[in-house]
């Protein structure tokens, strides 16, 4: 097969066309963010930080950073522009008195449900996929997030896979092989969760 670009050594060559298939998925939401949240005077990262807080108590600055992968001086700047448009404020964490959290104002609870919709393109074409090719594709993103976040390469994810009521092929040669101890049911790999509100970290 012709590559455009020249295939590396030590590269098979489906890993190397699923990493160009990433990073084509990757420019693709980078490109469509800036569309969307430029239509609302915002850049892409401040439209991620309204996402990130909603249905929070408010984050503290340095878990803002961490979770959009950005140097906590971008962040500082990003929450500080929010700040003068009205759409973030600074409060004392209900958890920790001293430390300072970001929350959403009202507008800019607002605003944060314009910008959630930015990433609606590719929830039209991943439904294209059939329910098998749904399931494996899932597995596979769990496994390369999982990976990423060992690395310290990624934000923590509160995935199934790294929680402490994930209880693995509990079930094994059933249809829903895995349990989840919180609700105490079993479930199947199609339900695997990449984000749950209930995520408990396991202890390794
Ligand atoms: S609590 Fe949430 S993350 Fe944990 S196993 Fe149950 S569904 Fe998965």
């Amino acid at each position: 097969m012709n590559n455009s670009a020249p295939l590396p050594d030590s590269v098979n060559e489906i890993d190397y066309h699923i990493l160009i298939g990433l990073e084509k998925i990757g420019m693709a939401l980078k490109s469509q963010s800036w569309q969307d949240a430029g239509q609302q005077g915002l850049t892409p990262t401040q439209g991620q930080i309204l996402n990130l807080l909603v249905n929070t108590e408010g984050v503290r600055l340095s878990a803002v950073a961490k979770n959009l992968g950005v140097t906590a001086a971008t962040a500082s700047d990003a929450v500080a522009s929010l700040v003068d448009k009205g759409l973030v404020q600074k409060t004392r964490s209900p958890a920790d008195g001293r430390a300072i959290a970001i929350t959403l104002t009202p507008s800019g609870q607002q605003a944060a449900g314009q910008t959630a919709t930015w990433s609606d393109f590719l929830l039209t074409t991943v439904d294209e996929l059939t329910a098998a090719e749904k399931v494996i594709f899932l597995r596979g993103l769990i496994k390369i997030i999982k990976k990423l976040q060992e690395q310290g390469k990624i934000s923590v994810a509160k995935m199934c896979v790294t929680c402490s009521f994930f209880q693995p092929d509990r079930y094994p040669n059933s249809e829903q092989p895995h349990h989840c101890g919180l609700v105490d049911a079993p479930f199947a790999d199609g339900n695997l969760r990449i984000t749950c509100a209930e995520h408990v970290s396991a202890k390794h």
